[in-house]
């Protein structure tokens, strides 16, 4: 009989994000390590959430305050859950309850409510109606008075076990008719968690699948991994092409065959369907989808599923790292350079360290899967922390497109501001004629990206942040993409000096435009944020190109990524200058995979590819190592400049940001933390550390808020982190947080 639990509670601030003691009352017997709680807190014992992290760690005492509520037992986190949170919290620099809104969805959270009395605190489920009525037979039907024939017909469905109301409905039998046979005793009805299986329409392929030679070696020198208890990570080096997929296939395979469980993580939504499909047409029913793009319902649906032990498999991006999957023996990242494996907001953790951790605590695989790994993993490997297993021909051997990086500039000085050079508008032609599908890559979203104003040369800029606003003709506005503020109608004078306003630079709607006046009978399809908000949109554009109601597949980088469409021999990337020229000690190896990736998306399918990239810079090394697909070139070049600059993997890089309404306080508090650092670190003179700023972000404003930044270069361990936290305890109790809020990044590229 648990009389005391410790509780974590929600909006607590990192230095006070202790532990607090409540008794607990008879009727909450339910509560265990792990339960979600209302507590009362503070002076006037206000309603919180909070989480049980210890039962009886703390001697009774009459001075205690009791549990408001106790939410059921199966929503109490599961030890490794539990683990995890302790895990993210220690890494992230987050707070318990921050931790825990991570790893479990938002409809398996609790809220705060009033009982029916309208006075007593309880605890409300986020989400209600995703229950629904199963029946099961209780007793005889009795002989009189007699059956009806509906009854019968329940009673007969019922014989082979329990259904749900819709299955019965379905087959005739009425919610009246059920209701009353309760009444009477015969039936009983229970309420279980609805499923819904979200790719139903999935039908299985038996087709066998012969590995090639070299995907069978890369097969057979990771599957034994599967069958030992022990941890172990690895890189599938594969080129585009070359069979990854199909190396997982098999592994998954073998997993489930051993009796256990595979994660499968993919970097953006948009490359879940081709994924889900995949694992579906292969695996049947028992494949669970977590991404961020499903509605609340579908998504706590999904994870209930995992968590009463009916999937086998899990697939989804980032926040799947943290399926209630049990039993794990195979962890695949695939395109694990990916920046969406690291989380952006707080807890600021990457897929990576999450997953690595999962993989110990199951005795896994862990496998990281590229065609252009991060230079951090594939240093890993090269020195044997992770083992390599490289994948060198593409599938069929397939010859690799023939790229042509064609200068941007003479056409420039030509005079015509059009998106489509002359040379790729010929060969889009030719590719239309040939009836071959085409996709290009522009990163940039809108229409024409920014105002310039002609008489005093300045760029309109959002009021609220210090960056350009973007013209999105659909819409008939500008829109800031830092913080959604719009500018509505579209000005043509300059608000500063009142010049003529110019619109300059291109996006994917402009370019759209453009395609559909070179082409007219050309069907385009335009792929970005806008074009893609509706539900299984994504889903939906990609499987009508792929069904070829597409010429042209026009979008940003998730057109990028991994798709395997067999039809597509020509891919044209424009404006990848304004990666080449971006901030952070990643943008070489962004830029890279990038342009490595999309290029090798043509000629998959036997017939030679054609690549266009378009550059102000075509002499550019970084971009011609990835024209000619040579990452072992561009990582000797890479390495050798992160070691020269010490970035990662030579160092551990952690971001603190400051943000603030006024830039003075701001700048004033990133001063003093990085003084108090300063004062700790000489405790500790023997760690390594180097503190660079603070200084103003490269975008100094958003929303209003002041961003300074603090870079810190260090080994990032368990001592690190200690002295970090002391840091964090010493700003707080100078009451700086009111001045600049402050967040740390373990996993930053170098930018805010
Ligand atoms: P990657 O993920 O490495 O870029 P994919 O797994 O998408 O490559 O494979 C590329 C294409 O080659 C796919 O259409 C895939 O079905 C095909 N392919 C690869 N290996 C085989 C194989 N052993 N048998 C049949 N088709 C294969
Ligand atoms: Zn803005």
């Amino acid at each position: 009989m648990p009389k005391t639990v410790q509780v974590a509670v929600s909006n607590a601030a990192f230095h006070f994000d202790k532990l607090y003691t409540y008794a607990v009352m008879p009727d909450q017997q339910a509560v265990q390590r792990g339960s979600m709680v209302l507590v009362p807190f503070g002076k006037g014992s206000r309603p919180r959430m909070g989480i049980v992290l210890a039962v009886d760690a703390e001697p009774e005492s009459a001075r205690l305050k009791a549990l408001f509520d106790v939410a059921p037992e199966t929503a109490a986190l599961t030890d490794e859950l539990l683990a995890l949170v302790a895990f993210l919290r220690e890494r992230t620099f987050c707070t318990w309850y921050e931790a825990v809104k991570a790893v479990i969805p938002y409809g398996a959270q609790y809220k705060p409510a009033f009982g029916p009395d309208g006075v007593t605190p309880v605890l409300q489920k986020q989400l209600v109606r995703h229950t629904e009525n199963s029946y099961k037979l209780a007793g005889e039907l009795p002989a009189k008075p007699r059956p009806t024939a509906k009854q019968l017909l329940a009673v007969t469905l019922l014989a082979g076990g329990p259904r749900t109301q819709a299955q019965l409905e379905e087959l005739g039998v009425s919610r009246a008719v059920l209701d009353n046979l309760c009444q009477k005793g015969v039936l009983a009805c229970e309420k279980v968690n609805k499923v819904i299986d979200l790719y139903s329409n999935i039908p299985l392929k038996n087709e066998p699948v012969t590995l090639t030679g070299e995907q069978q070696a890369a097969y057979d020198a990771l599957a034994p991994h599967l069958a030992d208890t022990a941890p172990h990570a690895a890189l599938l080096y594969g080129v585009t092409g070359s069979g990854k997929t199909l190396v997982f296939l098999k592994l998954i395979e073998r997993c489930l065959a051993l009796g256990r469980k595979a994660l499968v993580l993919v970097p953006e939504i948009s490359l879940t369907p081709q994924m889900i499909l995949r694992l579906k047409s292969t695996f049947g029913k028992r494949v669970a989808v977590q991404h961020s793009a499903l509605n609340h319902t579908e998504r706590l649906l999904q994870w209930q599923m995992i968590q009463d032990g009916g999937a086998d498999i899990v697939v989804g991006t980032r926040s799947a790292v943290f399926a209630p999957l049990e039993n794990i023996g195979l962890i695949i990242i695939d395109e694990e350079q990916e920046h969406t494996y690291r989380s952006e907001s707080a807890p600021r953790y990457s897929a990576h360290e999450v997953a690595k951790r999962r993989a110990a605590d199951n005795g896994a695989l862990l496998l990281l899967a590229s065609a252009t790994p991060s230079i951090e993993s594939y240093a890993a490997a090269c020195s044997g922390r992770y083992q390599l297993v490289r994948l060198a021909q593409r599938y069929g051997g397939r010859p690799l497109p023939r790229v042509d990086l064609g200068a941007m500039r003479a056409e420039l000085g030509g005079g015509t501001p059009r998106e489509i050079s002359r040379r790729r508008e010929d060969a889009i032609r030719e590719n239309l004629a040939r009836h071959e599908q085409t996709i290009l890559l522009l990163n940039r979203r809108g229409y024409q990206t920014v105002a310039l104003c002609a008489d005093c040369g300045q760029v309109l800029k959002c009021e609220k942040c210090s960056v350009p606003m973007v013209y999105h003709k659909a819409r008939g506005q500008l829109l800031c993409h830092y913080c959604g503020s719009t500018v509505a109608p579209v000005p043509t004078k300059c608000p500063q000096c009142g010049g003529k306003l110019n619109y300059t630079g291109f996006g994917t709607q402009k370019a759209e435009e453009e395609l559909t006046q070179l082409f007219p009978n050309a069907r385009v399809l335009r792929m970005d944020q806008d074009s893609t908000a509706g539900k299984d949109a994504h889903e939906k554009l990609l499987a009508q190109f792929a069904r070829r109601e597409y010429d042209i597949l026009l979008g940003t980088q998730m057109v990028a990524k991994g798709l395997d469409f067999p039809a597509v021999t020509l891919v044209g990337v424009l404006g990848i200058d304004s990666l080449l020229f971006a901030q952070g000690f990643r943008a070489y190896e962004t830029v890279f995979s990038l342009v490595t990736q999309v290029v090798g998306r043509g000629g998959r399918a036997g017939s030679q590819g054609y690549a266009v990239i378009q550059t102000v810079d075509p002499a550019n090394p970084v971009l011609n190592l990835a024209a000619a697909q040579d990452y072992d070139a561009f990582f000797e070049q890479e390495i050798a400049f992160r070691r020269l600059g010490l970035y990662p993997p030579f160092c551990s890089l952690c971001m603190v940001g400051f943000t603030g309404k006024n830039e003075s306080q701001v700048s004033r508090a990133a001063a003093r933390f990085s003084a108090l650092l300063g004062q700790q670190a000489a405790l500790q003179p023997q760690m390594p550390l180097r503190v660079l700023g603070p200084a103003p972000c490269s975008v100094v404003m958003v929303n209003e808020r002041y961003r300074y930044k603090l870079t810190i270069k260090c080994r990032n361990d368990k001592a690190f982190r200690a002295l970090l936290a002391r840091v964090l305890a010493l700003y707080e109790q100078e009451k700086l947080p009111q001045q600049a809020a402050v967040t740390v990044d373990m996993n930053s590229d170098g930018e805010l």
